[in-house]
């Protein structure tokens, strides 16, 4: 603003700049008439975000004032918008009635929403949850990450050793917004955690808002031990929240602690590599969430990919899971009638969310009824079967009073406001009705009226009309001015009648508007009372959508079991793992050719180090992918694409995979690759999955083989992880005569005629070339290119020959 402008404040514009200083970082929608304005600066960011005009109060005056605005009754689209360029806004309403204003009408503001604090069905993603994170380092110097979602009520709380894991952790939940320290604004790491994850909105708050006292002691009941020493991170968390809904605590679950050590971890590396949520080109579509997602609703599609995001390390509960998938399975006609009544149910867990945090309009709680209803169908049936599955039913609670309540109290499609009623029954209360009637069912009373008034006058032309400048009247024409009574009292002329009012006329006019007003402020009051009777009914409601969901994900394995013939995995505690007919799920799906299934076989005393060698596109990636993802799906209790499959349980999946270029965060490809092989080999356990795919191959030839040649003998001998391993360096070959738990694989090709057939078999023994010549020659490259290319590779080999021989003298390197 300038200095200008600021000396000859209006009144308004006083408020609103004494309410603009306390939202520096918001976009302020200040509420005037049926418009929110948004003025200065904030105009012209807006207007150019949201493509409205920008005008100006005091046009071509030198202080005019920048403005723009939207009409408040589509003002939710408008902030949504706002919300996807991560901004924030802060609602600035009139908080009292303007015909009792005295001066300025009073404003304040009622709400701030950010991209993660929000309720909108226009910015939620439905299958995604949509957290506010928080991170801070403890007094024992370990880091403490929050993670709250309002929509869901869900809030948890992990600590972690390294600044990594957070990372990881953030990519993996992918928070639309992160509270930090301000002391940490400038550091190295959060600058490449911004990179990273650069849609997220960053907010660095002082050090007095990382403060566990914030949090009400029923939330933090079940923060026991260690943990406790990251609550204030939480602490920060609640204060942000509690900042949004000015000064209202947020209506959020106890505090839970996710531990990693409950489940297997997938970095970001391996959730990149394995492609989980996001192909390596950033699509949904061709992602294994994608390829397994068959759940009918929101709450089912959150929680699948929580289950793949965090497999399990509890063979109980995997069983559990696949002993339900296989009840499924073996009966159609529950999974239809279950998917069904599934397909009916909406967001119970969001329109919870929403009622408790008094946003849910009257639309919100007749959805829940509607999910409420469906329930006892669904828990009946479910009573009916055997284990897991009688035991979800009875974990379904039905609320059976409430939904009545709510089936008796609403209309099925209520108007979208709530001020002005219209949504409450007819029948449900007497006094509504009787004010119902004399406000909407006056025509009959005015046609008794006007029949009285022409006999009692003797106008047969006698009408009584409204309008909403004078209110009901009696019109007559001039040619009977004579016969107007005198009880009459004269309200308006016109040009051929004149128009009087009756004292029996203005008593029934004010029982009608009255009346109106009474009915929408009793159904108001209704709706109100109600709501709070289910925000009471919080938990409840949001224990039987969590079993909703669970039983959404169960039944969603079991259908993808079926379309695509998966079987169960024998899931056991003991360190093999054994597929055979493996097949990767998504190459499978998009295939032309048919897919040719392959064999793996793990085990620690002669093959834990597969070491992988064959042609080019022979299918290496796709053997080792399909391996870790087998294993995966097996520890969320899924059935796999294979014929048969036992999988000792694997406490960490880890990838090395190709040249990601990471160039944009200042590291070369190789520098990459090496902080990627450092990583594994320190965090690698006996139980974890190591994918290698290609390793040492961003540097020269030598250093290349000899780093590769260290990391492979390293694993086997030390960390003894069971390992694919993947190379075109031949070289690695010789190393398994010598090492006892690896073995020599490759992936066959059939010479005919000149031309390579990928057969994509799986076989004991080393490949003796890689035939790169013959794939650049399939995909087009120039055949002069081609034919040199043959011509150098002839002379390499035979100098390598010599070369590699003497090499190996002088350093010793391939001795075994
Ligand atoms: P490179 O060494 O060049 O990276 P690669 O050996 O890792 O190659 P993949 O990328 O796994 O080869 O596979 C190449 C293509 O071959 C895949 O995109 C897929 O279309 C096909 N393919 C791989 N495995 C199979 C299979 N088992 N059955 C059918 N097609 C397959």
């Amino acid at each position: 603003m300038s200095s200008a402008t600021q000396k000859e404040q209006t009144p308004m514009l006083k408020q609103y700049f004494s309410i603009k200083e306390k939202y520096p970082d918001s976009i302020l929608f200040f509420r005037l008439g049926d418009f929110y304005e948004m003025f200065f600066e904030d105009a012209v960011e807006a207007s150019k975000i949201l493509e409205i005009a920008l005008t100006s109060r005091n046009k071509g005056d030198a202080e005019s004032v920048p403005l723009c605005g939207v009409p408040h009754h589509a003002a939710e689209s408008y902030i949504a918008k706002l919300l996807a360029r991560g901004k924030k806004v802060a609602i600035c309403d009139q908080v009292e009635d303007p015909r009792a204003a005295k001066g300025v009408v009073k404003r304040a503001v009622t709400r701030v929403v950010t991209p993660g604090v929000v309720f909108n069905n226009e910015v939620l993603e439905a299958k995604a949850p949509n957290y506010v994170a928080a991170c801070c380092e403890t007094s024992d110097r370990r880091y403490a990450l929050s993670f709250a979602d309002i929509s869901t009520g869900n809030f948890e709380l992990s600590l972690f050793k390294t600044f990594r894991e957070v990372l990881d952790e953030c990519l993996k939940q992918e928070p639309k917004e992160l509270l930090l320290p301000v002391s940490w604004e400038k550091q190295e790491e959060v600058l490449f955690l911004q990179k990273r994850h650069p849609f997220a909105l960053y907010t660095f708050l002082n050090e007095t808002s990382f403060d566990p006292q914030a949090l009400p002691e029923n939330v933090t009941e079940k923060i026991t031990g260690d943990f406790k020493k990251g609550l204030s991170v939480a602490g920060a968390l609640w204060n942000y929240l509690t900042y949004t809904q000015q000064g209202k605590s947020p209506e959020l679950k106890p505090l839970e602690i996710r531990s990693r050590t409950g489940h297997m971890v997938l970095d970001e590396n391996a959730q990149r590599n394995l492609e989980i949520f996001k192909t390596q080109s950033g699509e949904k579509v061709g992602s294994l969430f994608w390829h397994m997602d068959k759940t009918e609703t929101s709450m089912g599609g959150r929680l699948l990919r929580q289950w793949l995001a965090y497999p399990l390390m509890d063979l109980p509960l995997i069983q559990a899971r696949q002993q339900a998938v296989t009840l499924f399975l073996e009966d159609p006609a529950l999974r239809r009638f279950l998917e069904e009544g599934l397909r009916r149910i909406p967001d119970m867990e969001r329109l919870t969310g929403k009622i408790v945090s008094g946003v849910a309009h009257v639309r919100d709680l007749v959805q829940l009824k509607n999910a409420l209803q469906e329930l006892p169908a669904i828990r009946e049936t479910l009573a009916s079967k055997e284990g897991v599955l009688q035991e979800l039913g009875d974990q379904i609670l039905l609320l059976k009073e409430l939904t009545e309540e709510l089936d008796r109290t609403f209309v099925e499609n209520p108007p979208l406001t709530v001020k002005e009623g219209g949504f409450v029954r007819d029948g449900h209360s007497s006094v509504l009705d009787e004010l119902r009637k004399i406000a909407f069912h006056g025509k009959e009373f005015l046609a008794q009226l006007e029949q009285k008034e022409r006999e009692a006058t003797g106008i047969s032309s006698l009408k009584i009309r409204y309008n909403s400048v004078f209110g009901y009247y009696i019109e007559i024409t001039h040619t009977h001015k004579d016969k107007i009574p005198e009880r009459y009292i004269r309200k308006q002329t016109l040009v051929n009648a004149e128009r009087y009012i009756t004292p029996e006329l203005k008593e029934y006019e004010e029982k009608v508007l009255g009346a109106e007003e009474k009915i929408g402020r009793l159904e108001y009051e209704m709706f109100l009372t109600l709501r709070d009777k289910v925000a009471q009914q919080a938990t409840a409601i949001r224990q039987s959508g969590e079993k909703i969901a669970v039983l959404d994900c169960l039944l969603s394995l079991a259908q993808v079991a079926f379309e695509h013939r998966y079987v169960r995995p024998r899931v056991t505690n003991v360190g093999e793992i054994e597929i055979e007919g493996g097949r990767h799920p998504i190459v499978e799906r998009f295939s032309t050719d048919p897919f040719v299934p392959n064999n793996i076989s793990f085990n620690d005393e002669e093959s834990r180090f597969l070491m992988i060698t064959g042609p080019n596109m022979a299918g290496k990636s796709t053997i080792m992918r399909q391996t870790a993802l087998i294993v995966l799906l097996s520890q969320i209790g899924s059935f796999v694409p294979a014929d048969s499959a036992n999988v000792g349980l694997v406490d960490r999946i880890f990838t090395r995979v190709g040249a990601s270029d990471r160039l944009i965060q200042g590291q070369s490809t190789f520098m990459v690759e090496m902080v990627e092989a450092a990583h594994i080999l320190n965090e690698a356990t006996e139980k974890s999955l190591i994918l290698i795919d290609e390793i040492g191959r961003g540097t020269s030839t030598y250093d290349g083989v000899s780093i590769a040649w260290a990391i492979a003998e390293y694993i086997h001998n030390t960390v003894k992880a069971k390992t694919l391993f993947a190379t075109h360096y031949h070289e690695l070959i010789d190393l398994a005569a010598g090492l006892p738990g690896m073995k020599n694989m490759n992936v066959v090709v059939k010479e005919w005629n000149g031309q390579i057939i990928f057969l994509h078999q799986l076989v004991p023994g080393s490949a003796s070339r890689s035939y790169g010549i013959e794939v650049a020659k399939l995909a087009g490259v120039p055949s002069s290119v081609i034919q040199r290319a043959k011509e150098v590779l002839k002379n390499l080999e035979e100098e390598h020959g010599r070369a590699a021989k003497k090499d190996t003298e002088q350093m010793g390197l391939f001795e075994k």
